[in-house]
């Protein structure tokens, strides 16, 4: 379980809870939160604890000298346990670019990965579904958007042309994010804790911000590109403010398929994690009487501009999406930290892609300079407007 104590980490193991017949743990992983850590050590006593902050382990450590629990620490050792033999599953579920080297871990284990960690396949996309490929891992998409257009695809449809199986759209839903109701003005002074408050789901702070821009939506149509192996313009985006309708596929003899749910992570972790079973998860049952009605209105990409920067990276091809995913992640981390204003996060990212070259991305090198340079070019330009 890679980011055990973040919100999908917490998804999870509350599903693994569940299923302690089915399921044993054998590594929880994380940054530097060793109070969580040792409280799911406690819960969980997985054989091996890795905290990425070297201090937090030594800190974790001391705490559980009682528990058979080994602490690990460094990214080595994310790398390490994602890759170890004796391992079935892995969890894909640390935020932003530093998750992408120990879920290729994983992939190149042959594992079966279940993603929640979309900054991952973002920026580097060719490479990883290559590998996915060449290594005979399983990719399972825990996003729940994804997840649902899995389900509503036939069988084995991962990074195989879906337009060449009759899809003729892949239709991804979103809600809009929690500034959905509020005129375009007034987002000037909006607040990382109102971001932060999303509507329908509970989340971890960076994707709430992204779901605030629809930055989330932009990456989740380059992640549905890649794992689908379809075009920007094979994927419409629907807003669909009460998160029922997860996702859809139009096919070309007219059907539409929709997989629906109420907006809870553990239906598609629970999905992934034992596909092609079906096992309780805690999520309550959707009563569409409650529900009563689903609305669909089109995506406003003038009011979103992240949609559009989305799509032009995925056009440009090559280190663009990579260059995308980082110039966003500084961009929130600094909207974040109140050194930039929420509508700042489109114009910051839109420099410092006009700013970047677009190098191929079939090399991790290249990517990796990629992902350096744009985080470099965007912390610069942050500084030189203070
Ligand atoms: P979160 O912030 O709640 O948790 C992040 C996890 O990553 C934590 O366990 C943290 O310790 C770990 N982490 C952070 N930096 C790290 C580092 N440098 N090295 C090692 N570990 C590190 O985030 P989240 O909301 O759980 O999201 C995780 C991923 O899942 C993201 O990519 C997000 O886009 C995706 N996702 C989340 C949701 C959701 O409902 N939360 C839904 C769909 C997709
Ligand atoms: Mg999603």
């Amino acid at each position: 379980m890679l980011g055990a104590t973040g919100s999908i980490g917490q998804s999870t193991l509350d599903i693994i809870a569940r299923h302690p017949d089915r399921y044993a743990l054998y590594a929880l992983t994380a940054n530097n939160n060793h109070q969580k850590m040792l409280q799911l050590c406690r819960q969980f006593t997985p054989r091996f604890a890795v905290m990425r902050d070297v201090e937090s382990a030594q800190l974790l450590q001391q705490a559980i000298q009682d528990l058979p629990t080994e602490v690990l620490a460094g990214e080595t050792a994310l790398d390490e346990v994602a890759a170890a033999e004796g391992v079935d599953v892995v969890v894909a579920a640390i935020v932003g670019a530093v998750g992408l080297m120990p879920t290729l871990a994983a992939v190149r284990a042959g594992k079966r990965v279940l993603l929640a960690n979309k900054e991952a396949l973002v920026m580097a996309g060719a490479l990883f579904m290559d590998e996915v490929l060449r290594y005979g891992a399983e990719l399972l998409p825990v996003d729940s958007e994804h997840n649902a257009i899995f389900q509503c695809l036939p069988p084995g449809s991962i990074s195989k042309s879906v337009t060449e199986k009759g899809v003729r759209k892949i239709i991804l839903t979103g809600s809009g994010g929690p500034f959905r109701d509020i005129d375009a003005e007034s987002l000037e002074d909006v607040t990382p804790e109102q971001a932060c408050a999303h509507p329908n789901w509970d989340m971890g702070p960076k994707i709430s911000v992204d779901s605030a821009t629809m930055m989330n939506k932009g990456l989740e149509l380059i992640e549905a590109c890649w794992m689908f192996a379809v075009d920007q313009d094979d994927v419409d985006i629907l807003l669909h403010r009460q998160s029922i309708v997860h996702s859809m596929v139009a096919y070309n003899d007219g059907s539409v398929i929709a997989q629906m749910g109420n907006p809870d992570m553990r239906t598609p972790i629970a999905n992934a994690l034992a596909w092609p079973d079906r096992i309780e998860s805690g999520v309550e049952p959707l009563n569409l009487l409650q529900v009563s009605q689903l609305d669909f209105t089109l995506a406003d990409e003038e009011r979103y501009p992240c949609l559009k920067l989305a799509r032009e990276a995925w056009n440009q091809g090559g280190t663009s999406m990579t260059v995308l995913n980082a110039a966003n992640e500084i961009a929130v981390e600094h909207f974040l930290s109140r050194q930039i204003k929420f509508t700042e996060i489109p114009r910051l990212i839109t420099k410092v892609m006009e700013q970047s070259t677009t190098e191929p991305a079939d090399e991790l090198d290249s990517i990796m300079q990629a992902d350096f340079n744009a985080r470099e070019l965007a912390r610069q330009l942050v500084e030189l407007r203070t």
